[in-house]
């Protein structure tokens, strides 16, 4: 059986800004990665807010520079999928699909989905006009016309920053109420922001390259219209990547809760980035839980060994 110092699981920023602070302490570090090393980072064409990168950088060059990083120190990278995590009294038992792993610690890092609406031209636009991320994707759209879609805090907190950048922002919810805490739904009403209440999303449209109208749907008549849009931002929720977790880990929205240590109810089991429950979900927000989770994973590691001092 492969035994390891700190497993971790997924290879987004999390992961491997993770990998890399393990590794430099000196603890053996192993990334299990379902796909590709950068997570949704990859899908990302352009990040101009991760600091220390004036000009803006693929999200593809970002995760190969922090996987060389990491391996660079040490860290190794297995292609494989998490099947279950198991805790002896000292260490974790974690059942991939083709092997076993025995961990002293294990680091949670396998973030969360958008929810797709699942629309005709939603895939082919995406990235081309349609978008899950405000702050991402926003400042590419200053001053075009932008539809957004969602009830919840999200879509709501998106729509506010957006009517930073633009004049023209239209908020279609399906209901005839926002799902969205009273302070949200108040500042939305206060600012210029438009509102489409009781519209569903049915299509989004384009040229060929990039999105062009939304056709949207009244939820109360039926009746049928199409908006000219250059963007349509879509907050349908998140899905935390967590099936394979005991759900006592997790808070009642799906995310595994953690202390500001990263730690969570199980000693030496560790959650970082998109899967926890975080208020800011961010490619360097992610970077940082990682680097303080394999701080603190390292210490754990000494407590359960008996060193007398952590010296990293
Ligand atoms: P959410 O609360 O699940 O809201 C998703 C919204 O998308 C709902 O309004 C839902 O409509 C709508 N929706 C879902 N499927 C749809 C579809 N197929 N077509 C059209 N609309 C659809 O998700 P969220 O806003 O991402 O928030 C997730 C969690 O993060 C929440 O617990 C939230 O409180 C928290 N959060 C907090 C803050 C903050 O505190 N500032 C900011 C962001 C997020 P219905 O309402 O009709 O179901």
């Amino acid at each position: 059986m492969k035994q390891t110092d700190i497993a971790i699981i997924g290879g987004g920023p999390g992961g491997l800004a993770a990998a890399q602070y393990g590794a430099r302490a000196g603890r053996d570090v192993l990334i299990i990665e379902k796909l590709a090393a950068g997570g949704q980072t990859m899908l990302i064409d352009r990040i101009e807010n991760y600091p220390g990168f004036d000009e803006a950088i693929t999200g593809f060059e970002l995760a190969d520079k922090m996987q060389r990083q990491a391996e660079n120190f040490g860290a190794k990278l297995l292609y494989d999928e998490l099947v279950s995590i198991k805790k002896d009294d000292k260490y974790f038992e974690v059942n991939l699909k083709s092997e076993t792993v025995q961990a002293k610690t294990v680091i949670i890092a396998t973030g969360a989905k958008h929810r797709v609406l699942d629309i005709d031209g939603e895939a082919t636009y995406s990235g081309k006009g349609v978008s899950y991320c405000g702050t991402c994707d926003g400042p590419f759209f200053r001053n075009k016309t932008i539809y957004v879609i969602g009830g919840g805090d999200t879509a709501l907190t998106d729509a506010l920053y957006l009517s930073k950048l633009s004049d023209d922002v239209t908020l279609v919810h399906r209901r005839d109420r926002f799902r969205a805490q009273d302070n949200l739904v108040r500042q939305i009403s206060a600012s210029k922001i438009k509102t489409m209440m009781n519209f569903k999303p049915v299509s989004i449209k384009g040229d060929g390259t990039k999105v062009t109208a939304i056709e949207l749907e009244s939820t109360v008549d039926g009746q049928h219209v199409t908006k000219p849009t250059s963007a349509v931002f879509i907050f349908a929720g998140m899905l935390p990547q967590t099936e394979m977790l005991d759900k006592e880990l997790l808070d009642k929205t799906g995310y595994v809760m953690t202390n500001d240590r990263m730690e969570t109810k199980m000693p030496g089991l560790f959650a970082i980035g998109d899967v926890r429950n975080t208020p800011f979900r961010q490619v360097v927000t992610a970077a940082a839980d990682g680097a303080v989770a394999a701080h603190i994973a390292s210490e754990y590691i000494d407590e359960i060994e008996g060193n007398a001092y952590a010296s990293h």
